[in-house]
């Protein structure tokens, strides 16, 4: 088969290697989609717990192609999708019911092969029917699952209201189950003016074009539209300068969540006196582990849309071209490797 093969950070082959057989307790998928997202631009740079040698890919719809032995739930040429996150279930955390906190947590195409091949290998626990959903729609399970724990995390009150930092494919998914979550006005802040059109589209209430390069612009523009600031306020950027502002605009008492991917080494700034006396509370949001089957859930009965945004398709031959395009196209959104 045909796959991705990084032996170090950067440096990424198309190779053609053998096809993996399932073991016991193993699914063998053919991969028909498979997404690539920010994170698999920092894994490229060897950052993210990545591991080499590795195929990377952690976003991905395909079709059941062999089961090794005792898998009964599925069958060959049933549609399906892969949570990528893999917990041990003996450390402290895994025993205290919070799996996705695992020491020993490992990923699909972080630090496992994962899904830019034409085949990949799960434990049948991690593979979930998609039923009718379309492998366009299916595509976004994982990222969809990112967005539905950060929902979960945030715990969103009825009536509140809500501030996004980012307009990318997962931004857009958190915007919505904040707005389904009951959130009274959901504001999603981008650069790019498609993005935040597509952001109306699919259910934000207002958007707010803003320059990266002049952060203290978009604070005060913001503090305007909503003068004492807005009960949650989520980081999906991954900018320090971004995230700088974030506390300023919390409402008293409100959230601030960090969703975005940062660089590790990367710090912002926070005033201890504001989030003391105002009583910020400041959550992560880091992944997906549990949250498969709701999101299939809501992506089936399309409370979570996904229409518009898939715009640039590749072969895998053109993985250097998807993580270009990725990295600098201003007309790219969501893009998908096709098999
Ligand atoms: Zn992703
Ligand atoms: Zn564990």
């Amino acid at each position: 088969m045909k796959a991705v093969v990084y032996d170090s950070a950067k440096n990424f082959t198309i190779k053609d290697i053998p096809t993996p057989e399932p073991k016991s307790g193993e699914v063998l998928v053919k991969i028909e989609l498979a997404g690539v997202c920010g994170t698999d631009l920092h894994i490229h740079e060897g950052d993210f717990l990545a591991e080499f040698p590795l195929i990377p890919g952690h976003e991905m719809v395909g079709i059941v192609s062999a089961l090794g032995a005792g898998v009964n739930q599925f069958k060959v040429g049933e549609r399906v999708t892969v949570n990528p996150v893999v917990s041990c279930g003996d450390c402290e955390f895994c025993r205290e019911g919070k799996p996705i906190l695992c020491h020993n947590r490992k990923g699909l195409g972080t630090n496992w092969p994962g899904s830019f091949a034409e085949y990949m290998i799960a434990t049948e626990d991690l593979v979930f029917k998609v039923g009718n959903l379309s492998p366009d729609v299916a595509v976004f399970a994982e990222p969809a699952a990112c967005a539905m724990h950060g929902a979960q995390m945030l715990g969103i009150k009825p009536g509140s209201s809500a501030l996004i930092f980012g307009a990318g494919p997962t931004g857009q998914l958190l915007a919505q189950l904040m707005a389904t979550s009951g959130a009274a006005s959901v504001t999603v802040a981008g650069s790019t003016q498609f993005k935040l059109d597509l952001a109306k589209k699919l259910g934000a209430d207002k958007t707010y074009l803003m320059d990266r390069n002049n952060v203290a612009k978009t604070k005060d523009d913001l503090l305007k539209a909503s003068p004492s600031g807005y009960d949650i306020v989520v980081e999906a950027t991954g900018s320090m300068q971004v995230a700088e502002i974030c506390v300023p605009l919390t409402r008293s008492g409100g959230t601030f969540m960090v969703y975005g991917v940062a660089e590790p080494d990367e710090t912002f700034k926070i005033n201890a006196f504001d989030v003391f006396h105002r009583e910020i509370r400041i959550q992560g949001s880091f992944a997906e582990i549990d949250t498969f089957p709701a999101t299939l859930a809501a992506l089936e009965s399309g409370r979570l849309k996904t229409d518009g945004l898939i715009t640039h398709r590749f072969s895998i031959d053109e993985y250097g071209k998807a993580l270009e395009a990725l990295r600098s196209d201003k007309s790219a959104h969501k893009i998908v490797l096709k098999f």
